[in-house]
């Protein structure tokens, strides 16, 4: 099963790397070669961090990495999934769990030249399971504190358990893809027209 980058947002993409389409368990990052993997295709590391953390950590260290990466991420989707159903709790003790994994999160600033002279630009170091970790809970932040509650959703499609965050304009977005399930739920209810008629 291919990875899937519907949420809208890094936070919800996070959420969709493990999901049960028909009630059958996806893991996408099962261990370090596919965490690697989902690492790159969503852009959250480019190929040079990508062979440092690889160089760093190991085969072993990777699947350790994976495993941490599963944990935040269910830590992350039980808080979200209260978070857009009560945004107005006290949320003090994962604010304050969010906060310990987000003090890892170390920035490398390099000046570079480019065709406009010369700029500063600011890159995640990403070397340790941590860096990693507070990357993605970073993610996390971002999407509580810049996004609304309400509009984080789960896919209307049957059977799919997929998330995304609803950008659009009037916030009628129903299903993780128009091609695949919101397709699926129209020819179903064409099917049923009929029937009926
Ligand atoms: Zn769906």
């Amino acid at each position: 099963m291919q990875p899937q980058f519907i949420g809208s947002h890094p936070a919800a993409d996070l959420l969709n790397t493990a999901f049960e389409p028909q009630g059958q368990h996806v893991e996408i990052i099962g261990d370090g070669k596919a965490l690697l993997e989902w690492l790159q295709v969503s852009g959250l590391l480019d190929a040079e961090q990508i062979a440092r953390l690889s160089r760093k950590l190991g085969a072993k260290g990777l699947d350790a990495a994976a495993a941490e990466v599963r944990k935040l991420r269910e830590w992350a989707r039980a808080w979200l999934m209260r978070w857009r159903s009560a945004p107005g709790r006290d949320y003090s003790a994962e604010i304050a769990t969010l906060n310990k994994t987000l003090a890892n999160l170390s920035v490398r600033h390099e000046v570079t030249r480019t065709k406009e002279g010369l700029e500063r630009v600011a890159n995640y170091q990403i070397d340790t399971v941590e860096e990693l970790l507070a990357l993605l809970a970073s993610q996390v932040a971002d999407l509580v504190t810049e996004e609304d509650p309400s509009l984080l959703k789960s896919c209307a499609g049957d059977g799919c358990t997929l998330w995304f965050l609803d950008r659009t304009k009037a916030h009628r977005r129903l299903f993780c893809s128009a091609a695949g399930c919101g397709n699926r739920a129209k020819v179903a209810a064409f099917r049923e027209r009929q029937r009926e008629g």
